[in-house]
């Protein structure tokens, strides 16, 4: 017997939505889920082998459900880069930032409770917050995507959300939201309520400025999370991180799976620790091709928004779902996150970003001439 998923008895909000995921098209360029375009070197490919089948002969054994080794290692790294010590007892790990962002939402947000964020922004906080029963409150934005501290603090104290989102650098827009705003919005949370706030920094290896884990200091409840699925180039692997107060790892414990993280996880992660290095050295290649798209997509007559991160959100079409269908139809993949007028791509390696600006040199993209009559991109 065939059963439709409107036949079965899931929950009333999931009823009649989609679930997130942008196109895996089988395209020659693909620049729309904001991935580092380089396969693995092949020492790390060695050290990983290596790692993963010493751990393999512990199979029959649950894995460390602390995970302390690879935590220590990841408390490690953020000392080195942001000089802010971090302890491993102030840090977390789970299968991608997106797992970290639904264990902090089951434990600080769930039924009754509330969660804003500052829209457009990362599609999943919204996501999250609904498949953990959390109300979502959409925040304003300025025209030009940066957060306003005056409008912000408002929808914090009309809303007193529980938990506030803040991404930086933001997803789709590319833009770094400044300390002082994270410390004015954490101000405003914490006489609002007190909530938790949660800087997503996905892609802060990309920024031209700092970490904000120094603003760690003395906030019991911020917390900054972290993925190696980014500037790592190691998105296959799922391994996401937050640092906090550890009385936020602490509550943690309590949403979280035993053994949630797979020795295979654990030991793959720690030996692309054993090589950050070798990881991260095409970290300022991609920041050079971004500042190039940037500037070349500018030469050719589009607004662009400043980006930190290693993607480029550019416009304004007058229909950015056509505009896209037509790049793709140049075989260039890029993402329409449904913000109107725009559109986002990836930076990739220099020979796909040259295929990406010929695609985009057609003027009429802007001025919207040919239409098409392709169905509509999820707006994830
Ligand atoms: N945060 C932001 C802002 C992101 O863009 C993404 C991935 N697109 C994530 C978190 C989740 O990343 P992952 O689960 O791969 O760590």
């Amino acid at each position: 017997m065939t059963t439709s998923i409107d036949a079965l008895p899931v929950r009333d909000e999931l009823r009649g939505k989609s679930p997130y995921g942008a196109p895996q098209l089988d395209v020659p360029v693909r620049l729309n889920t904001n991935e580092n375009p380089y396969p693995l070197p092949e020492p790390l490919v060695e050290s990983i082998a290596a790692r993963v089948r010493e751990a393999a002969r512990d199979l029959n054994r649950y894995p460390d459900r602390d995970a302390v080794e690879l935590r220590t290692r990841l408390a490690a790294y953020l000392t080195e880069t942001s000089g802010y010590p971090v302890g491993v007892g102030e840090v977390w790990a789970a299968n991608g930032s997106n797992e970290v962002i639904q264990q902090l939402l089951q434990t600080f947000g769930g039924p009754g409770r509330t969660a804003l964020g500052f829209e457009p922004s990362y599609s999943m906080h919204a996501l999250i917050a609904r498949g953990t029963g959390t109300g979502w409150i959409s925040g304003p934005r300025e025209a030009d995507f940066s957060i306003g501290v005056a409008a912000a603090e408002r929808a914090i104290a009309e809303h007193r959300p529980d938990v506030v989102f803040v991404t930086t650098p933001n997803n789709p827009t590319g833009n770094a939201v400044p300390a002082d705003t994270v410390r004015a919005l954490y101000d405003a949370a914490q006489a609002a309520k007190p909530s938790m706030v949660i800087v997503d920094e996905a892609y802060v290896e990309f920024s031209h400025g700092d970490s904000l884990l120094p603003l760690l200091d003395g906030r019991p409840h911020l917390v900054v999370s972290r993925t190696m699925s980014k500037a790592f180039g190691a998105a296959g692997l799922r391994l996401g991180y937050l640092a906090a107060h550890p009385a936020v790892v602490d509550a943690v414990q309590l949403v979280r799976l035993p053994y949630h993280l797979s020795a295979v996880t654990q030991a793959t992660a720690l030996a692309a620790l054993d090589h950050t290095d070798l990881l991260l050295k095409y970290v300022e290649q991609l920041k050079a091709e971004r500042d190039r798209l940037v500037a070349e997509l500018r030469t050719l007559g589009y607004e662009v928004t400043a980006s930190d991160a290693n993607f480029v959100q550019f416009g304004r079409f007058p229909d950015a779902h056509t505009a896209w269908q037509r790049i793709l139809d140049r075989g260039v993949l890029v993402r329409d996150n449904g913000v109107p007028g725009w559109l986002r791509v990836t930076a990739g390696t220099p020979a796909e970003n040259d295929a990406f600006l010929d695609a985009v040199r057609d003027k009429q993209l802007l001025t919207g001439d040919t239409p098409t009559s392709s169905p509509k991109e999820q707006s994830a």
